[in-house]
Formats: structure tokens, C-alpha cells, sequence
């Protein structure tokens, strides 16, 4: 680099984007990737050929337009929309989380989210120049009433984050504290729920009832983590402000054929996570089992699991040839976490058997 680009980067970068790091995404080549909640199993051989065939004819010359329109129908119906509420698209939920902050970014504001939870809150919040406010969660993983209602007042949040299903830990948090978050917040309150095909709960029917709720969902762990559709629904109203700062045509042709071709297979979505789900449910009972290995009930995609030695067991692992999360440095809760991810039956077995020998 020469010393005139050095200089550019130090004077015209932003200081506190210089000290980032980047996203880190693991090199996972030739290994069994269980480290990002992703959906294992492929398309069947014949839906892909049609896939393939769908795509060959999209007009990739064009710009986005109807058929991104036609997507937000049919996530509209897939998603049961209810009445006087309206669905945006994001390129991924990463995306409309990064939107969100832009839009409330009046002077002072601030984002709320419980922690250990997903880092784009706080990172979104860092980059559009927001306060970002952690709120600990309890040591068995629930939402702090107190802590949270007490901050909640004190810091009079643009918006509270509360994944449900939470990521890393897993779980759903108790619907009565919901609430009284839900009424207590003087911006909006983001419910997440990425983990929707592998919960038991959802949000949607409380959705109607709070005007400042948005309920933000991702296709990425039903299926399609690698089109990148992220949707949030609320008031129409709210959804038409937020939706102003949306990049045009930031859905690609490609992406929203793909999304609508998957919704028109959606039992076959339905099907692989219920294999899923039967897999977590063999997947915890073979954990339960594993002396100097303690886990937690989820209701998502992944297991949080506490090892001795961490470093040593995700290292150990991946020299058996499998890639999970080691979250143990995230927050002080997770001292001692690896996140594996739920896969297919075959890849769960190896996964035992290397956490098993690493341990
Ligand atoms: N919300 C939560 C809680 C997540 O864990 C993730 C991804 N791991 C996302 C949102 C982002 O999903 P995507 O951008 O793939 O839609």
C-alpha cells in the first residue's frame, strides 16, 4: 500500500470503522459445517433441475420490479400478514436491521437488546452512530425484568431487539415479560424470529395489538440462507417510513425468483424442518448423557452446550473434520459455550463423536 492510500484510509475512514473487525464467516471447506444455523439438506435433485430452468429465463438485464412485488404477496400469504399491516424485504435480515437503525437516527438515540443475543443489533447501532444499549440476561438465559424495564426508562430506547427464539442461547423468553416490555417501550420493539420453522411459539397472533411491534423474519434457516430474503410486517404506516430508506432494487431478480420457487415448495421446507426438529430433540437426549458436557432446551436450530475447556473441544473438532461456534468469549454468561448448529442425521453423529473425543 503505498503511503498516499495509507494516508486516505487514516484521515477519511472513519476512526471507529478503522478498529472494527469484519464479520468473521469460518473457512468451512471440506467440513461438516454446523457453526451457522443453516438448513442442511438440499433441494431434491428434480426440484433443482426446475429451479435451474426458472432461473434461465429470468430477464437479468432488467431491473428488479414485478416480480419482487409478487414475492411480497406471497410472503404476505405464507405468512398469514394480518389486516392493516404491510411486509417490507431486506436482503437478508441483516439488511433490514442496518435500515431500522438508519431510519431512527435522530440525535441520541439509542438500541436495546437483551445480551448474549445476535451481534447486528449492537453493530448496527455502532455504524449508523447510535447508543446501543446491552441488557444482561439472567444466568439461566431469561429476559431481567427489572434490568430490562429499568433501562428501558432510563435510556428511552428508538428500539428493543428481542429475538424469539433467542441466538446463541436458544430459547424463548417468558411472553408475560414480553409485555411488559412491549408496553413499556417508548420507540418500537422488534420481535426477531429467524428460528420460526423450528419454534414452538410465534409472535404474529400479538402482532395486531401493538402498533410500535415489528415482527422481523428471515427465509435464510427455512432454507435459503444463500438467497438472502430477510421480511419484517407491522402497521402500514410504519412500514411505509422505515421502507423509504430501503435501497432501490435491493432484492436481485435471481433472489426473489428463487424465494418464490421455494414457496411454491413449501412443504418441502416444512418437511426438512421437521427432520430438524426430530433431530435437536436426538441431539439433546445424546447430550443429556455426556459427562462434563451441560446443555440447554431450544427452541431453534441450534444447542448451546458448556464444555471444560472450550478452545480444546472446538479445536478438537475441527480436526475431526467439524465446524461449530465457540461463543465461550462472546459474554461473560457463555464462559465455557460452543453453539453447534442442528444437521442432518449423519452429520449429527460425526458431531457426537468428535465433541465427545474432544472433550
Ligand atoms: N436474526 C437472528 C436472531 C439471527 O440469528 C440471524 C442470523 N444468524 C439473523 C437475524 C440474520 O439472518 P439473515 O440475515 O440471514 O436473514
Amino acid at each position: 500500500m503505498s503511503a498516499r492510500l495509507d494516508q486516505i484510509i487514516a484521515t477519511r475512514i472513519r476512526q471507529d470503522v478503522q478498529s472494527m473487525h469484519a464479520y468473521a464467516v469460518q473457512d468451512s471447506r471440506g467440513m461438516i459445517k454446523l457453526d451457522a444455523m443453516e438448513n442442511p439438506h438440499r433441494l431434491p435433485a428434480q426440484l433443482r433441475k426446475e429451479l435451474g430452468e426458472r432461473l434461465a429465463e429470468v430477464a437479468i438485464n432488467r431491473y428488479p420490479g414485478d416480480r419482487v412485488g409478487d414475492l411480497k404477496q406471497a410472503l404476505a400469504k405464507h405468512a398469514k400478514l394480518p389486516a392493516g399491516c404491510d411486509l417490507m424485504l431486506g436482503n437478508g435480515s441483516d439488511e433490514l436491521i442496518s435500515l431500522l437503525a438508519m431510519a431512527c437516527d435522530v440525535p441520541g438515540a439509542t438500541i436495546l437488546a437483551p445480551v448474549p443475543g445476535f451481534v447486528m443489533y449492537a453493530m448496527s447501532a455502532q455504524l449508523q452512530g447510535l447508543k446501543f444499549v446491552p441488557v444482561d440476561l439472567t444466568p439461566d438465559f431469561e429476559l431481567d425484568e427489572k434490568a430490562m424495564l429499568d433501562a428501558i426508562a432510563l435510556h428511552q430506547p428508538a428500539i428493543v431487539y428481542l429475538a424469539y427464539p433467542n441466538n446463541p442461547t436458544a430459547n424463548l423468553w417468558n411472553d408475560a415479560i414480553i409485555e411488559k416490555i412491549v408496553l413499556a417501550a417508548p420507540g418500537l420493539v422488534v420481535i426477531d424470529e429467524a428460528y420460526l420453522p423450528f419454534s414452538s411459539k410465534s409472535y404474529l397472533d400479538r402482532l395486531a395489538r401493538h402498533e410500535h411491534v415489528l415482527l422481523m423474519r428471515t427465509l435464510s434457516k427455512f432454507g435459503l440462507a444463500g438467497v438472502r430474503i430477510g421480511y419484517m410486517m407491522g402497521r402500514r404506516e410504519l412500514i411505509a417510513q422505515v421502507d423509504k430508506v430501503r435501497p432501490p432494487y435491493n432484492i436481485s431478480v435471481l433472489n426473489s425468483e428463487a424465494a418464490l420457487f421455494a414457496l411454491e415448495h413449501e412443504d418441502v421446507f416444512a418437511q426438512q424442518a421437521a427432520d430438524l426438529r426430530a433431530q435437536r430433540a436426538r441431539v439433546q437426549d445424546t447430550l443429556a448423557t455426556l459427562p462434563g458436557a451441560q446443555s440447554w432446551p431450544s427452541d431453534a436450530n441450534m444447542i448451546l452446550v458448556r464444555v471444560p475447556d472450550p478452545a480444546r473441544t472446538f479445536e478438537g473438532m475441527k480436526a475431526r473434520g467439524v465446524l461449530v461456534k465457540n461463543v465461550s468469549k462472546m459474554h461473560p454468561l457463555l464462559a465455557g459455550c460452543l453453539r453447534l448448529t442442528v444437521g442432518t442425521a449423519e452429520e449429527n453423529t460425526q458431531m457426537l463423536s468428535a465433541l465427545q473425543a474432544s472433550l
